[in-house]
């Protein structure tokens, strides 16, 4: 999962906050911040709607308030939909907007996010929940999965893929020109963790895709695009 430095409250041309005076006023703000890629699943999807973190049927007051949103796809906001999150349960999962939250999952080939094996109990169970809550974990052998709604499976194997075909492709010829053509391709694919994962022993090109994708979290890398804690998360 991508962590996301969605930035602060925006402001108006004077310098003041925007006060939204419905949620969907920010999606286009949120998209330009964060590309429109789901915050969950990392699905690259034109319907990406504006998330919030609380649900706004359990927390009205926060229905506008920048700070709980986030964006979804259908999938993803249809399965969290109204879970029971409030401001004492938030530490109870990981947050994209929070945590390092590439961390405590592990992308593999044909093979929905699993949760990583070196973390410790406490932070295994709370990436377990993070995964049921908008069920990152269904694939087409979980009881839950849907074959006809659920195109997030499909999306990530063609992912994998588009982003094998281009590892190979720079092996035959590498040059800048074609690593430019291979963000170009994933930025339009989505699936940042994906292309980072296959990726993993190019540091430049997962430098670049760290900058390509729009409000990718920067400083939960080292220079070496290795995930690092981030500051204030939970991992
Ligand atoms: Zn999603």
């Amino acid at each position: 999962m991508r962590p996301v430095f969605r930035e602060d409250t925006p402001v108006d041309t004077r310098g003041n906050k925007i006060l939204f005076k419905h949620y969907r006023d920010a999606a286009p703000i949120l998209k330009d911040r964060l590309g429109k890629y789901c915050s969950y699943c990392e699905l690259k999807f034109p319907q990406t709607h504006v998330e919030h973190i609380q649900p706004k049927s359990l927390e009205p007051q926060l229905e506008n308030a920048w700070n709980n949103f986030l964006l979804a796809c259908p999938m993803c906001n249809g399965i969290k939909n109204d879970s029971n999150i409030n401001s004492s349960n938030l530490n109870d999962f990981f947050w994209p907007e929070k945590d390092n939250t590439f961390i405590p999952f592990v992308y593999e080939k044909d093979r929905a996010p699993q949760i990583c094996s070196q973390l410790s109990d406490n932070l295994k169970a709370i990436a377990e929940r993070t995964l049921l809550l908008t069920g990152l974990d269904r694939e087409p052998t979980h009881p839950k999965f849907n074959i006809r709604t659920d195109e997030r499976w499909h999306e990530r194997n063609t992912a994998w893929g588009k982003a094998e075909r281009a590892k190979f492709n720079l092996q035959r010829h590498p040059t800048n020109a074609m690593r430019e053509q291979i963000i170009d391709t994933a930025t339009s694919t989505g699936f940042w963790s994906i292309w980072m994962t296959v990726f993993q022993d190019d540091v430049d090109m997962r430098r670049r895709l760290i900058e390509a994708f729009p409000g990718t979290c920067s400083s939960s890398f080292d220079a070496d695009t290795q995930p690092i804690s981030r500051p204030g998360g939970q991992i």
